[in-house]
């Protein structure tokens, strides 16, 4: 605290993301990266784009990343928002359209911690929603008078996913507030939602080239939905910073959009890790959330989640735990190389 801050700070609660531990041997299962790197072709473009150019700001409006994008989901570039990560993409859309007076968002009460973050930051109220017993989203429990909805379609940290089929049963339920549908990491087994924004002018579907593309480092993600929506998205960001995106992050992620082939290989060998590993945990006694993402959320019935973080970082092996009363006995595992899920396997065997 100090005298020179603005009173807000005080209050502000910010978000802590998983460590990223400066020693290099540790298996890292913590923080739901790929394992795999970023597409070749998508790392060639990039180097493409160290050179004097440089001195040049980059295109303010990304018109050739929002185009290939509108081009891979069947939508006009007007529907596409870009943003520095998700994580900025989210930021924009709680400040656009998430602030209205006497209603609260709404969201599930064991889902990314980052949304009562910005909730915190652009004085949104809200009211956290509980999961269902198996830890499904119900969308019967969504009727409230609100001024949105939003969740991770799988939901994380749980893995469970919706089915499209009940997220328009939501649409429909709310026609007045805007649903937004962060899908960080549908491309691991999810529908993309996308295919609703058309008949859908409340929905907007929010993505990361994070996660399945393997571009956490980049920082980009984007949303797509009605051209209202995005036209708030873009007021708000272009009264805050005018380049998001600088060139080297536009070029390398229209390339790694070019790239189909490598990212459904990529993807589909974290799907296959991710259904052995899941077989491997439960034979250890795990209970494991039915998973379409690219980590787990397992608990063992006689194993203290903490202890097992704990003695799993011994060995060098890191996942995540949350404190948070309801997930407290559960465990985040991020599905690694064949190598690193290994490692994990070896590493808890013989504390079970
Ligand atoms: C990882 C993640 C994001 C943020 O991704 P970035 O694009 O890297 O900012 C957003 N939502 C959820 C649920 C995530 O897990």
């Amino acid at each position: 605290m100090s005298k020179f801050w603005s009173p807000f700070v005080n209050e502000l609660v910010p978000y802590i993301p998983g460590e990223q531990p400066k020693l290099a041997k540790l298996v890292k299962l913590n923080t739901n990266e790929n394992p795999y790197g970023p597409s070749p072709k998508a790392l060639a473009a990039m180097q493409g784009e160290l050179n004097d150019n440089l001195r040049l700001y980059p295109d303010p409006n990304a018109d050739r990343l929002k185009q290939t994008i509108a081009d891979y989901h069947g939508v006009r570039p007007s529907q596409v928002f870009v943003g520095n990560g998700s994580d900025e993409v989210l930021a924009h859309a709680f400040h656009a359209l998430f602030q209205h007076e006497g209603r609260p968002l709404l969201f599930p009460d064991v889902t990314y911690s980052f949304y009562p973050v910005y909730c915190g930051l652009y004085r949104v109220a809200f009211e956290a929603v509980p999961l269902d017993e198996q830890f499904q989203i119900r969308i019967e429990d969504y009727t409230k008078p609100n001024a949105g909805i939003i969740f991770p379609n799988p939901n994380a940290p749980t893995g469970c996913l919706l089915p499209l089929e009940a997220i328009e049963r939501l649409l429909k339920a709310n026609p007045d507030s805007v649903v937004l549908v962060d899908e960080a990491y549908v491309d691991f087994g999810g529908e993309t939602a996308i295919s609703l924004v058309n008949r859908y002018p409340n929905l907007l579907v929010a993505q990361t080239l994070s996660k399945s593309r393997s571009l956490a480092g980049l920082r980009v993600g984007f949303a797509v939905g009605h051209e209202d929506l995005i036209e708030a998205l873009e007021r708000v960001k272009n009264s805050f910073n005018s380049y998001p995106l600088d060139r080297v992050a536009q070029a390398g992620a229209i390339a790694a959009f070019e790239d189909e082939a490598y990212f459904q290989q990529t993807c589909q060998a974290v799907i296959a890790s991710r259904e052995k590993l899941v077989g491997e945990l439960r034979g250890m006694g795990f209970e494991v959330l039915p998973s379409a993402a690219n980590f787990i959320f397992a608990r063992h019935p006689r194993h203290d989640a903490a202890e097992l973080a704990a003695g799993l970082r011994e060995e060098g092996v890191i996942v995540r735990h949350f404190k948070q009363a309801r997930i407290a006995q559960f465990l985040r595992i991020s599905i690694g190389t064949e190598e690193q899920n290994q490692a994990l396997l070896d590493a808890l065997r013989p504390r079970i």
